[in-house]
C-alpha cells in the first residue's frame, strides 16, 4: 500500500477531485488506482475564507513496487506503515489455567484501566479489575445528583466510577504523546467496535461525546467478561500489601479492601487517575517512589459558539464538514508563565467535576452533535514544584484543594461555582451580574471576583493572555464571556517513576500507569498508556524481557 499525505483540496470539492489528485500525484491512469482509503482528514484554517481539507491517503495500486520506486524521494509518498496491533502474547490461557494461577490486577476503569484489561483479557490472562465507584449508569445518577441538586458522592462522581474521568467529557480523541507502535490505532478500532462513530479512525480530530461514551463502556465490559476477566465495583483498593525479596526489593503481595478483604496479587496495575489522593497518600505512606510534578490551574472560560465559528471560519462557518470551531491558545505572559487554552468543549457544557466535599472544580464536556450554544475551554496557567508548592510529592494536591476549597466558598457553599465577567476581570472589579452569556455550569453560579479563588500570579498573567487571545481570535476577549473556577485537574500533580519494565522504581509487581501516575493526559493517552503496561505486565509474566 502506498500512503500520500498533504493532499489539499478546497472545503467544497467535488468526491472524483481526491481521486484526480491521488493519480496526478502519482502519476498513473486512473484504471491502474486499484482501491483507496482517507486515513485521515483534518483543515487548514489559517485562511479565513480560504479553508483547505488535508488528506492521508492509503492507495493499492497496480505494479505497487514500480510506483514507489519512481517515485523514490518524492516528498509525502512512500509506503504505508503497518499500523496494525501484533499482540506481545496470544496463549496467556496456558498461564491462566495453572493451579494457583494469580490473575493481573487493575485498579481503576478509566480509559487506560479498561484499555490494559481489554488487552490482559484479549491476551488470555483473565484480569481483574477493581474500580471504587458505581457501574456506569448508576454512577451516572449520582454525577446528575451533583449537577441538579448539589448533591456529591464522594465515590461516584464526575471523576470516579466505570469509564473513568472521561465519561462526562468531549471524548476528543486526539494526542501528541509519541506513539511509533500505534497503539492510538488500536485504541480507536477498540472504541469503533464497542460503538463509537467509524469516522474517529480517519478524522484528525474526532470526538465522541458523553451519550456514546456511556454504552461503549458497557461493551467493553462485556468485552472483558466474555474473555474471562471480572469486575469488581463500589471496590476501593485502601492499602497494598508488601513482601520483600531476598535481594532486599520490595515487592507487591497483595490489596487491601476498603471493606478489609486482601486480595493475594502479583501484578498490579495502577489506574488510579489524577484524582485518587487517598490512594496516592498511602502509596507515600508506604515509601512508593513518588515525585512532584508541574501542573496547570485557572478557570473555563465560555463564549457563544457562533462568535469562535465566526472568528475561526468566517464565511465558511456553519460548513458541516468543519462542524462546531474549537480552538488552541497559548500566551508567554511577562511574568514568565505560559497561559494555554486546555480541553476545549465547542457546543459544550462546563460541568461541576469536584470528588471532594466542600470543593468546587470545573471541567467540560458536550454531546456528540457539539450542538449547545456556548464554547467552553480552560484557560489554565502553569505551576511547577517547589516554586508554587514546596514540600514534596504530595504538596501540589495540597495546593489544589486549597484554591479548590476557596472557590467553594466564593461560590457561596453549595457548590455553585464563582463567575465573573471578562470585563470586569480584566478591569479588577467583581462581577454583581452576568451578561448576554450565559453560563452551563450546573448547579449555578454566583458572580463574583474569581481573584479570591486563585494565586495572583495565575490572575496576571491570565488578564494579559485574556488580552492577547482576543488579538487572535476576534471576540475571544469580549465583556460578557463568563470565566467559572477553579480549573486544577488538569492532569496529575505528581508522578510515580516506572523502569523500563513497566514497574514501579522501588515496587516489583505495581505497574503505575495513566494519567495519575504522571503518563498521560487525556483520553487517548491514558488508553495507549494501559496497552503499554498491560503489555509489560504479561512479558513479565512469561519471563520474557520487555523492552520499554
Ligand atoms: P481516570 O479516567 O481518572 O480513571 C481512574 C479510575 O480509577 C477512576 O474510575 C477511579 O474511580 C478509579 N480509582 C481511583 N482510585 C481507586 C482506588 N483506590 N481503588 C479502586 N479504584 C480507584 N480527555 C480527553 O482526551 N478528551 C476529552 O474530551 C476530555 N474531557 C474531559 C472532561 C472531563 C469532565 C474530565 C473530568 C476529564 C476529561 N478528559 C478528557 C481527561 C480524561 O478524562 C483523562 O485524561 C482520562 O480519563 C485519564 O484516564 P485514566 O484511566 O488514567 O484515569
Amino acid at each position: 500500500m502506498i500512503r500520500l499525505t498533504e493532499i489539499r483540496l478546497p472545503l467544497d470539492h467535488p468526491p472524483e477531485a481526491l481521486v484526480a489528485d491521488i493519480v496526478r500525484r502519482l502519476d498513473i491512469a486512473q484504471d491502474d488506482l486499484l482501491a483507496h482509503t482517507v486515513f485521515r482528514r483534518g483543515y487548514d484554517a489559517r485562511r479565513r475564507g480560504a479553508i483547505m481539507l488535508v488528506y492521508t491517503v492509503d492507495c493499492t495500486v497496480r505494479d505497487e513496487d514500480a510506483v514507489l520506486a519512481r517515485l523514490a524521494g518524492t516528498p509525502h509518498v512512500g509506503p504505508a506503515p503497518d499500523t496494525d496491533y501484533h499482540f506481545v502474547m496470544r496463549d496467556g490461557a496456558a498461564f491462566a489455567d495453572r493451579p494457583g494461577y494469580r490473575r493481573p490486577v487493575v485498579i481503576g476503569a478509566g480509559p487506560c484501566g479498561l484499555l490494559a484489561g481489554l488487552l490482559l483479557a484479549q491476551m488470555g490472562l483473565r484480569p481483574l479489575i477493581l474500580e471504587r465507584g458505581k457501574v456506569v449508569r448508576e454512577r451516572t445518577v449520582d454525577t446528575f445528583a451533583l449537577w441538579r441538586k448539589s448533591v456529591l458522592t464522594p465515590e461516584s462522581n464526575v471523576q470516579f466510577g466505570e469509564g473513568g474521568a472521561g465519561t462526562f467529557s468531549d471524548g476528543k480523541l486526539y494526542s501528541q504523546v509519541s506513539d511509533p507502535r500505534h497503539y492510538g490505532r488500536k485504541v480507536l478500532h477498540e472504541f469503533v467496535k464497542a460503538g463509537a462513530p467509524e469516522e474517529i479512525l480517519y478524522l484528525s480530530k474526532p470526538h465522541i461525546g458523553t451519550f456514546r461514551l456511556v454504552s461503549m463502556v458497557e461493551h467493553i465490559r462485556a468485552e472483558i467478561e466474555a474473555l474471562g476477566g471480572s469486575y469488581r465495583f463500589d471496590t476501593r483498593v485502601e492499602d497494598i500489601v508488601l513482601a520483600t525479596d531476598a535481594d532486599g526489593m520490595r515487592r507487591v503481595a497483595g490489596l487491601r479492601l476498603a471493606d478489609g478483604e486482601e486480595i493475594a496479587a502479583d501484578h498490579v496495575v495502577l489506574a488510579v487517575g489524577h484524582s485518587a489522593r487517598d490512594t496516592f497518600t498511602m502509596l507515600h505512606a508506604h515509601g512508593v517512589a513518588m515525585e512532584a510534578k508541574p501542573f496547570s490551574i485557572g478557570v473555563r472560560i465560555e463564549h457563544p459558539q457562533s462568535v469562535i465559528d465566526a472568528a475561526r471560519f468566517g464565511p465558511q462557518a456553519g460548513n458541516p464538514l468543519l462542524g462546531a470551531a474549537d480552538y488552541r491558545l497559548v500566551h508567554h505572559a511577562t511574568n514568565g508563565r505560559a497561559v494555554y487554552s486546555f480541553c476545549m468543549c465547542p457546543g459544550g457544557t462546563v460541568v461541576a467535576a469536584t470528588s471532594e466535599e466542600g470543593r468546587v472544580v470545573t471541567n467540560g464536556m458536550s454531546q456528540y452533535s457539539r450542538a449547545e450554544r456556548n464554547a467552553n475551554a480552560g484557560i489554565v496557567v502553569g505551576v511547577t514544584p517547589e516554586a508554587d508548592y514546596p514540600g514534596g510529592p504530595l504538596a501540589g494536591i495540597a495546593f489544589q484543594r486549597h484554591w479548590e476549597r476557596q472557590a467553594f466558598l466564593a461560590g457561596g457553599g453549595d457548590y455553585r461555582a464563582p463567575a465573573q465577567r471578562v470585563g470586569d476581570f480584566l478591569a479588577g472589579r467583581p462581577s454583581t451580574h452576568l451578561g448576554a452569556v450565559e453560563p452551563s455550569y450546573r448547579p449555578g453560579v454566583t458572580p463574583t471576583d474569581l481573584s479570591a479563588c486563585l494565586p495572583d500570579f495565575v490572575v496576571l498573567a491570565m488578564r494579559e493572555a485574556l488580552a492577547a487571545f482576543g488579538r487572535e481570535l476576534n471576540g475571544f476577549d469580549m465583556a460578557d464571556a463568563v470565566l467559572t473556577g477553579v480549573e486544577t485537574r488538569t492532569s496529575s500533580p505528581l508522578r510515580i517513576p516506572r523502569g523500563p519494565d513497566g514497574q514501579c522504581t522501588n515496587v516489583a509487581g505495581l505497574y503505575p500507569a495513566g494519567e495519575g501516575a504522571g503518563y498521560a493526559g487525556g483520553i487517548l493517552s491514558a488508553a495507549i498508556d494501559g496497552i503499554r503496561v498491560a503489555e509489560a505486565v504479561a512479558l513479565t509474566m512469561a519471563g520474557r524481557p520487555v523492552d520499554g
